[in-house]
């Protein structure tokens, strides 16, 4: 005799739980699917980036997805009770539901933050990023992290880079932000900058945010008894920084770090005016692609770089863009130095406006050299 087919395996009152249960794992798997695809396509730049970068980068790149790992699993620890709880109730198995989904979106962090990732990861393409610097500040996080997207206007603009990213947080918490409008500095005899700087080889890179130039070890600056290698000198058009409230034409920022790792900027303002040599060598130099290094075939007089006035502005700041880490000398030269409109518009065809908004000086103190 066959078995009789049991129509209804499952008591009746138990098929409506169950249906709303299996409707919840299936939203939850597919939101846990997108959550996977978004969090690919934000690590591939980062990857790409550290396949060119110097291994101590890589090593803190791994260092800092480790961290991001630990940050996005924290909120999702507190596992829920109701997991292992047998023959739930329907309210429970409501209850189930909404905490599972609550747990994924805790996993996924901010939504419209992901998604702005995700694109950016998807639509362009950020090359590895150079001269990076090491140290209690972790500036080299920010070079690091620079295959990450963010941009100077949109939704991943200025407005929000301290949304994009934990690591970011700075951007919109911190109190000694860059660039400032210089002006009410106190007049005072500054000591000179020592500069060490000499003809050097060099190789321009276009890293998807700035033309950037990376410069071998050997140039170096001296100030208050301490000495800071030069990393790498990059451009902003117009200028980041304002004195008394002007904007400049440009501006050229270029980085050095001490053997502690901490960073000091020395910035050079640039008016419309006379060609600058320099900058017509660097821009000869521009690669066809973004994210690779254009060696140059000559050597660039980095003393050429500097006004010929070496007074300057000084202050406590930071990086101007992600992670905008604390902590950075900035030294602004009082005398600006020219480049041709036609030398200015070349920039402008690459980067009409990457200069982060001016920030709160916040009673800071600056000093005027005379
Ligand atoms: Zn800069």
């Amino acid at each position: 005799m066959p078995t009789p087919i049991r129509r209804f395996p499952l008591p009746a009152r138990l098929v409506l739980p169950l249906l709303v249960l299996l409707g919840g794992v299936g939203l939850m798997a597919a939101a846990q699917a997108a959550s996977g695809r978004v969090e690919d396509a934000a690590s591939e730049p980062a990857a790409s980036a550290v396949e060119a970068l110097p291994k101590v980068i890589a090593k803190d790149e791994l260092k800092h997805k480790a961290a991001a790992a630990r940050a996005v699993k924290s909120p999702a620890s507190g596992a829920s009770a109701a997991e292992t709880k047998a023959a739930p109730t329907m309210s429970e198995l409501r209850n189930l539901i909404d905490q599972k989904i609550a747990e994924v979106r805790a996993r996924q962090g901010p939504a419209p933050t992901l998604k702005l990732v995700a694109k950016g990861g998807r639509s362009r393409k950020h090359g590895a990023v150079a001269s990076a610097a090491s140290g209690p500040l972790s500036p080299q996080d920010g070079l690091a992290w620079q295959g990450e997207h963010w941009d100077y206007n949109g939704p991943a603009g200025p407005q929000n880079w301290g949304r994009l990213k934990p690591e970011f947080q700075s951007c919109s918490t911190g109190k000694r932000q860059s660039p400032i409008d210089i002006r009410d500095g106190i007049k005072v005899q500054l000591e000179p900058i020592q500069f060490d700087y000499h003809p050097t080889p060099f190789q321009v890179i276009d890293n998807g945010h700035t033309v950037q130039v990376n410069v071998p070890p050997g140039n170096a600056i001296t100030v208050s008894g301490r000495r800071y290698e030069l990393l790498q000198f990059h451009f902003h058009r117009p200028s980041e920084e304002r004195i008394n409230g002007r904007q400049y034409e440009m501006v050229v920022h270029l980085v050095h770090k001490d053997a502690e790792g901490r960073l000091a900027v020395v910035a050079v303002l640039m008016d419309q005016g006379k060609e600058h040599p320099m900058v017509q060598l660097v821009w000869n130099s521009l690669p066809l692609e973004k994210g690779v290094e254009q060696a140059s075939p000559v050597m660039l007089d980095l003393n050429l770089m500097l006004p010929e006035q070496r007074q300057y502005y000084t202050y406590m700041g930071s990086l101007t863009t992600p992670p905008c880490s604390e902590g950075v000398l900035w030294m602004v030269m009082k005398q600006a130095a020219t480049l041709s409109p036609y030398q200015a518009s070349v920039f402008g065809r690459l980067y009409n406006n990457n200069a982060r908004p001016i920030q709160d000086a916040s009673g800071r103190l600056i000093k005027e050299g005379q």
